[in-house]
């Protein structure tokens, strides 16, 4: 059961990412607990000095639309 419902938010998620609508779990991350079927979140602090969190990833950055 757990694993559907992790595969379920994980698949929603790169949806979100692929067709650029919604709000992409960015900078949190989610958290399930199966017991007591609670959602939970925690936000996580940008490093400047890190390559990989202080930039965004391509696929979040505005894309320029010819007019
Ligand atoms: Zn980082």
């Amino acid at each position: 059961m757990l694993p559907g419902v992790i595969g379920v938010l994980q698949a929603n998620e790169a949806l979100k990412i692929l067709v650029g609508y919604g709000e992409p779990l960015v900078g949190r991350i989610l958290t399930f607990d199966a017991q007591t079927t609670e959602f939970g979140e925690l936000k996580l602090r940008k490093d400047p000095s890190c390559s990989t969190c202080s930039v965004p990833p391509p696929a979040l950055q505005p894309v320029a639309v010819a007019s």
